[in-house]
């Protein structure tokens, strides 16, 4: 994070860079009529996937998850989770309505670089074998009844086609991973084998996306969660919707009549605001034409944004003097934390406009995300004439970048007010849910456990 920072007495922000600046402002502006734009695009890219697969950027993917969590659920289940930076294990005991959540243990291991770009069966190894060390350390407070299998509910953070609650074909990598061999594959069964090479018992029971698995973890305290936005790495939502809306079920039913649909947001591209930039960095993603909605708000992306207009700033000889520094020359080597901390730095030797840029994209980012929530608002309440605006309705939010970055929550949420007005924005609460995705899966597990409960 230091690259940003120049020695002392060196000239620095000189009017050479300002008009770069001027243009980046002008290319990331979204004022009401841009937000709108986007608010509306999304509602109606929400339809197009609902009617017919393919038929939009949006995949508005059926997640087989028609109950969500009452609070009866019981007994001792398991949750994994493969997202993006971080794999995580839990095991959760749950004591039906009264006790609740009796106790949680979780662990959790950084992904190594190197699995990102192996093969399918490295990577699920690696899973299993961190699943399996830790189920050997079950004790205390879990307990499996005599006779069961252990079940787990596995979180898996990418665009699946579900074939079942518990099973689901890999569309394709995002985020960065490039691993050979899954795509195309039923990760649960790529999962069972591994856990068969780890000689690891365990049935996997619910296959969910982050999204499902934290709207499915908040709705267990709250029954007025009705959409869940995940901003980390990656970005992505879900929300709650009726049956009778989703004309590619062909009539089939389900027995609350709702359904959640994963969005697969990321993948939007109507009306962004996009720089060269955005167009660059793209063009050399290993993705490209990809997930530009992603690429546009999420975490994995704002850093390096922020880093190449930097560059171009200090070519211009109008940062760190004449030479631009080496680490910023290398791609992906600013992180959203640095963005995040540079713009909390009020310390007199951090650049104004080093500042300016990272608000400048944080800006542009929250307020694109505030503008997909209220399509997605919007999509609900057209639909279900005025259930969503009239009464209390709340969105779930998680995701490091959420978490970990108070302005861009604050711009995300002055999008939401300003699109909404302050009337209706009153009853959307917008609110963190932290991991909640860990006991979200662990829940749908139980729901669709094979044992009676
Ligand atoms: C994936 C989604 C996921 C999101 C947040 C995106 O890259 O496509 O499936 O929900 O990241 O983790
Ligand atoms: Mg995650």
């Amino acid at each position: 994070s230091m690259v940003v920072r120049s020695g002392a007495g060196v000239p620095i922000a000189t009017a050479a860079a300002l008009p770069i600046l001027t243009k980046l402002q002008n290319d990331c502006a979204t004022p009401l009529p841009v937000l709108r734009h986007v608010a509306d695009a999304m509602a109606t890219d929400m339809r197009a996937g609902l009617a017919v697969d393919g038929g939009s950027d949006l995949k508005m993917i059926l997640s087989y998850v028609d109950s969500l969590p009452t609070g009866n659920e019981r007994g001792l289940f398991y949750a994994l989770d493969l997202g993006g930076t971080n794999f995580r294990v839990l095991r959760t005991q749950l004591g039906g309505k009264d006790d609740r959540v009796i106790a949680t243990e979780c662990d959790q291991v950084s992904i190594p670089q190197d699995l990102m770009f192996g093969t399918s069966e490295e990577l699920f190894d690696f899973i299993a074998s961190a699943l399996a060390k830790f189920a050997q350390k079950e004790g205390g407070k879990f307990v499996l009844p005599d006779g069961r299998s252990r079940e787990t509910g596995f979180t898996f953070s990418f665009p699946v086609k579900q074939t079942s609650i518990d099973s689901g074909i890999l569309i394709k990598w995002t985020k960065g991973f490039a691993v050979s061999g899954t795509p195309g594959k039923d990760v649960v069964a790529c999962l069972n084998e591994a856990m068969k090479r780890q000689g690891l018992d365990m049935r996997v029971s619910a296959l969910v996306n982050d999204t499902v698995a934290t709207l499915a973890g908040a709705r267990y305290w709250d029954n007025d969660v009705m959409v869940a936005v995940i901003l980390g790495t990656g970005t992505n939502a879900c929300y709650v919707e009726s049956v009778d809306a989703i004309p590619k079920l062909n009539g089939q039913k389900t027995t609350s009549g709702r359904t959640i649909v994963n969005t697969e947001w990321g993948a939007f591209s109507n009306g962004l605001p996009l720089t060269e930039f955005d167009r660059e960095m793209d063009a050399e993603s290993i993705n490209p034409g990809e997930q530009l909605f992603e690429k546009t708000i999420s975490g994995m992306y704002l850093g390096e944004i922020v880093r190449r207009i930097l560059v171009r700033m200090a070519e211009s000889g109008s940062l760190f003097g004449k030479h631009v520094p080496e680490r910023l020359r290398t791609p992906f080597t600013l992180g959203t934390p640095n963005i995040s901390s540079m713009q909390q730095d009020t310390s007199e030797d951090l650049e104004a406009m080093v500042v300016e840029v990272c608000d400048t994209i944080a800006k542009r980012g929250g307020r694109l995300a505030g503008a997909g929530i209220v399509g997605i608002l919007q999509k609900m309440e057209e639909d279900s004439k005025g259930i969503v605006f009239r009464k209390r309705t709340v969105v779930a939010m998680d995701g490091g970048l959420y978490e970990h970055h108070p302005q861009y929550r604050r711009y995300l949420k002055d999008a939401v007010t300003e699109l909404l007005g302050p009337e209706l924005s009153n009853n959307v609460v917008i609110e963190h849910s932290k991991d909640g995705s860990g006991i979200g899966a662990a829940l749908l597990a139980a729901t669709n456990s094979i044992y009676e409960h």
